[in-house]
């Protein structure tokens, strides 16, 4: 097997974790010692990850869904905003976070890569969404760097990612977050922390679990 380079920091990485379905689906991972980066080698085709994304739970009629977007509001916007406008990052097929925030009298624009692929005319941005996106990402560090140049100076980047269980496999084995198959990225704190000094985001909050917030330097 050859060895991979961490698209985060660089140094070389070693192999991890692989996943073969009987279906004929194939998946490995490396795991990076030097910033406990793990990432999927290979990256899904574009087609399949469209359609995977459709099938993505994003309903506004769903209950549970609008339940736990209230939760992302509460711990992920409201203690980090001030004024400006919002970008909802990677806001995939019906911005439902856009519309809850715009609703809320919140000035909000969105882009994804798919659903909304033009860049939104307004900004800077103030405070930047990524949630349930950081994931999916093939190049983190590139991105962030492009939000790092649409941000107001003091801007606040907030993520909501599930953060890695642990380094060992047998937790990764385990771990129900692998398996949607459009899920390629997978940080830890340390992890975070190097991918902001790599874009000029500082890491100033995390809660070990899912939720980081960076500040522009
Ligand atoms: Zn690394």
């Amino acid at each position: 097997m050859s060895q991979e380079i961490c698209p985060l920091c660089s140094e070389p990485a070693g192999p991890f974790y692989e996943i073969t379905r009987k279906t004929g689906g194939f998946r490995s991972f490396s795991h990076c010692p030097s910033c406990s980066f793990v990432f999927q080698d290979r990256l899904p085709e574009e087609e399949e990850e469209r359609e995977r994304y459709e099938l993505h739970r994003n309903n506004p009629e769903d209950k549970g869904y609008i339940n736990w977007l209230e939760s992302f509001v509460k711990s992920a916007v409201l203690p980090w905003y001030e004024s400006g406008q919002i970008l909802d990052y990677g806001s995939g097929p019906r911005p439902v976070l856009t519309e809850l925030l715009s609703a809320r009298g919140y000035s909000v624009s969105s882009y994804d890569p798919y659903f909304a692929p033009s860049w939104p005319e307004e900004g800077p941005f103030s405070l930047i969404l990524l949630c349930e996106v950081l994931e999916h990402i093939n190049d983190p560090v590139s991105d962030f760097r492009r939000l790092y140049d649409a941000a107001d100076e003091g801007a606040v980047l907030s993520v909501m990612t599930q953060f890695l269980p642990s380094n060992s496999r047998d937790d990764f084995k385990g771990w129900w977050y692998k398996e949607d198959p459009t899920h390629i990225r997978f940080f830890t704190p340390l992890s975070l922390k190097i991918l902001g000094e790599k874009s000029g985001w500082e890491l100033i909050s995390e809660n070990k679990k899912s939720l980081a917030v960076f500040r522009k330097e």
